[in-house]
């Protein structure tokens, strides 16, 4: 087991596979953006794997694959195959916008994962092309059916709510997750890019306070909930999920690190403090000093982000960390 300096123990790793997105939400990425990372540059299967194995070793057991949009990632199933194989991993999930999640969710749940994270912020076609700058509604549906018919569970639903953009929709939000049985979680967006610090996010405290009475939600304990707190029913069918990191941070109990495509780890989402895996993996290092450097950045890892302190200090995108 490894604990950071301030007792935290690290078991979490968000691996981002891409930069790369088909979508271009509006809190993530900007329009145009074009400043994808060189294919040279991104990691290899071999070297995530060997990351990541070393990561187990240090006692590191839940693994999510993010990005950019990971489904993007050539051969993504292949690498699923390979960490959900490696000792010490017991858990292995997904973050994706679900686009491209009908045609690879057979794929992916043959290879080990087994929880499904995907991103939906509304349920109009008109207002998911603006918010996402693409006609994609339909594809998302559709992926959500697939993943249902192959038995992931649970399906999250991951809804960044914006003031005035889509804060109408959440009871609508609420009961198709329901109804479909769906784990629907609300976000505050997080000043994270210039993408993120021009969303105005919305505190999610009198939203929690409404839902509570319209849906008679009582206040659940889930275990391994991570960040989310949550509201369940009270025969426990059905739970809706609130994701502070602006009004009510939960950085003392932070036990992940986030490792982008170019092999960068980063220690904290809202803070630059990094170590570069990249060039070590690439010099040919040890198993010993992989994992030396591997301890060093859990040593580093800040005690908490500054996003309201110092709302401008996080300039690369979400895309780029991996969500
Ligand atoms: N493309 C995949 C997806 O959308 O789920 C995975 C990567 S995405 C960066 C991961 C998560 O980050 C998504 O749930 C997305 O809504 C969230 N996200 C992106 N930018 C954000 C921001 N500025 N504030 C809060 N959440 C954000
Ligand atoms: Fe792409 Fe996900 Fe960012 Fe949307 S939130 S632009 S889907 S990476």
């Amino acid at each position: 087991m490894s604990f950071d300096s301030y007792g935290r123990r690290i078991e979490y790793l968000r691996l981002s596979v891409t930069d790369r997105c088909d979508l271009r939400c509006s809190y993530c990425m900007p329009e145009g953006f074009k400043g994808y990372e060189e294919p040279a540059n991104w990691l290899t299967f071999d070297e995530i794997e060997r990351v990541v194995g070393a990561f187990a070793h240090l006692g590191v057991q839940k693994i999510r694959l993010t990005g950019g949009e990971p489904l993007l990632r050539r051969n993504l199933p292949d690498l699923a195959t390979r960490i959900s194989a490696l000792p010490g991993i017991t858990d292995l999930s997904l973050s994706s916008n679900g686009t491209q999640l009908g045609k690879h969710a057979q794929a992916l749940r043959a290879a080990g994962i087994t929880r499904l994270n995907i991103s939906l912020d509304t349920l109009d076609p008109a207002r998911f092309a603006e918010i996402t700058r693409r006609d994609a509604l339909g594809d998302v549906l559709y992926g959500l059916s697939a993943a249902r018919e192959e038995g992931f569970g649970p399906i999250k639903i991951n809804m960044v709510v914006m003031a005035g953009v889509n804060d109408d929709e959440i009871d609508a939000m609420a009961a198709y997750c329901i109804g479909h049985r769906f784990v629907l979680r609300l976000i505050e967006a997080m000043p994270v890019g210039e993408t993120g610090q021009k969303t105005a996010f919305l505190a999610l405290g009198p939203i929690r306070d409404r839902l509570r009475q319209r849906f008679g939600l009582i206040d659940g304990v889930v275990p391994g909930a991570g960040p989310a707190r949550y509201l369940v029913s009270p025969d426990g069918s059905y739970r809706i999920g609130f994701i502070t990191p602006m009004s009510q941070h939960f950085c003392d109990t932070c036990n992940r690190l986030r490792l982008s495509v170019d092999g960068t780890l980063y220690l904290c989402l809202g803070q630059d403090d990094k170590v570069e895996l990249r060039p070590l993996l690439r010099s040919g290092c040890s198993d010993e000093q992989l994992e030396q450097a591997l301890l060093d950045g859990i040593r580093r890892k800040p005690f908490k982000h500054e996003f309201r302190e110092q709302p401008g200090q996080i300039v690369r995108f979400m895309s780029f960390t991996g969500g």
